[in-house]
């Protein structure tokens, strides 16, 4: 992706783009028109074209995506095991175009923060008054440079982008001989869904329990300890599965040879049968060729936690898995991050301000067996002190115990993310 030459815009552009273009800090009122454009079109970005139109049918939006229906990545670690099908996850944006939102299909590729237009890889150029940025995440290449080549996702997937990458690493684990190996890792948080990778351990140690007993998975944690629900899988590594699955703390990836599936780590070097590698995490590329990456971290899009406005620029918004309030990555807090933001952008157009005290929350089922699921919850609330989202203590917490009661309700709950973020 290119970004746009800031210096030839700035020389080319008017005295109403250069105003569009300020800091936040600089700027006077600014008038507001009601074309709204995102890029993205997965939990964050349908829930914002969604409620957009929900909240102010006259409001003009377009989102822009690639692809043609968003495979989800709730519930997608059940497909790679066979227990539910690609099409349980595949959501259609008709729901959305029967709202009234005009669905681009296509790239962008370039933003011009100054000149209020996004470049899109169809050719055409859109202008916007306030644009959404929901392009969830991307990847940080693992190897050191120089051998960046020797990792190829196309050979050990990370499946942590639901579609192709699912499939890929379902016919791996399928065609996996009995007594092979399964290696995965758990990547440096904050990456996205923090229970995500533990879960997926689990349930891969259940399909090799019941269908190739003498194989098994091995599990190399970036972090100290387990990031997420650490009584439930903590639990289930040293009991449900002490004998199939074998868990490492603290382990550093120094090298991975896609080709031959090695990986060399800081607790030795490890052939596997089957290698999911799944690296280190980032906001989408188009975040950063907006200008708009500005945490301490350099991965993340800062953003005002009352608007989801970027620090940097006036009218562009990052919400979901690319911005750096520190929240879960999540499916169901990137639509409840939408919500703040739609709801701020729709109180300006009728000269409202914002919430000035949002809440938002998150929710996961992560299946533990076959069977059995367990569950953990956050609220988080405006802080104005440090002008931040605050997890709300009492609300934090985690299932006592996975149950069948729970497997079946972790149906009920996506469903409910899927329609309220699609339909
Ligand atoms: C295995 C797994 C299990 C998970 N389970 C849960 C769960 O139980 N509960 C939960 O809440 N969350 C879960 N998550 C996390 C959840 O899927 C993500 O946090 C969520 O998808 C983030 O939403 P998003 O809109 O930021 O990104 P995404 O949903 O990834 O959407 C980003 C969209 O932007 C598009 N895009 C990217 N770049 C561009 C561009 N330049 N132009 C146009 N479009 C672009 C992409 O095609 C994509 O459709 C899970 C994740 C994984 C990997």
């Amino acid at each position: 992706m290119t970004a746009f030459n800031r210096r030839q815009f700035l020389k080319l552009a008017g005295a109403t783009s250069l105003v569009a273009a300020m800091p936040r800090s600089l700027s006077a009122a600014t008038p507001l028109s009601n074309r709204v454009v995102i890029i993205g079109g997965g939990f964050a970005g349908a829930t914002a074209a969604k409620y957009l139109k929900h909240w102010d049918n006259t409001i003009d939006v377009t989102l822009v995506e690639p692809n043609a229906t968003h495979y989800a990545c709730i519930l997608s670690n059940l497909v790679i095991t066979g227990a539910i099908s690609m099409n349980r996850i595949n959501l259609s944006y008709d729901g959305l175009r029967n709202r009234g939102v005009k669905i681009v299909q296509a790239l962008a590729t370039a933003i011009d923060p100054v000149g209020s237009k996004v470049g899109l890889s169809n050719g055409t150029t859109l202008d916007y008054e306030h644009l959404i940025l929901a392009p969830g995440i991307d990847f940080i290449n693992p190897n050191p440079a120089g051998a960046e080549r020797l990792y190829d996702p196309n050979l050990t997937p990370h499946a942590w982008k639901a579609g192709p990458q699912t499939t890929l690493l379902k016919n791996q684990l399928a065609a996996m001989p009995d007594g092979g190996v399964f290696v995965m890792n758990v990547p440096k948080a904050p990456y996205r869904c923090p229970p995500g990778p533990y879960e997926r351990a689990c349930i891969i140690a259940a399909y090799l329990k019941r269908k190739k007993r003498r194989s098994k998975i091995i599990v190399l944690d970036a972090n100290p300890d387990i990031v997420a629900e650490p009584h439930t899988f903590g639990t289930a590594f040293s009991q449900t599965y002490a004998v199939t699955l074998e868990y490492h703390a603290n382990v550093g990836i120094t090298q991975v040879n896609s080709s031959l599936k090695t990986i060399d780590t800081t607790i030795g070097a490890l052939s596997a049968d089957v290698l999911n590698m799944i690296p280190n995490q980032k906001a989408g590329q188009i975040v950063f060729d907006a200008g708009v990456v500005n945490d301490p971290t350099g991965r993340w899009a800062t953003v005002d936690p009352l608007t989801y406005g970027s620090t940097v620029y006036e009218n562009i918004y990052v919400i979901g898995d690319s911005q750096a309030t520190a929240q879960p990555k999540s499916g169901h807090m990137a639509n409840s991050q939408a919500k703040v933001c739609v709801d701020s952008i729709t109180r300006a157009f009728v000269g409202e301000t914002s919430d000035p005290q949002p809440t938002t929350n998150s929710a996961c089922f992560s299946p533990i067996t076959e069977t059995e699921a367990s569950w953990s919850t956050a609220v988080y609330q405006y802080d104005p002190t440090t002008h931040s989202m605050k997890r709300v203590e009492d609300s934090f917490g985690e299932a006592a115990e996975p149950s069948s009661e729970n497997y079946e309700h972790m149906f009920h709950w996506a469903d409910n993310i899927f329609a309220d973020s699609f339909r």
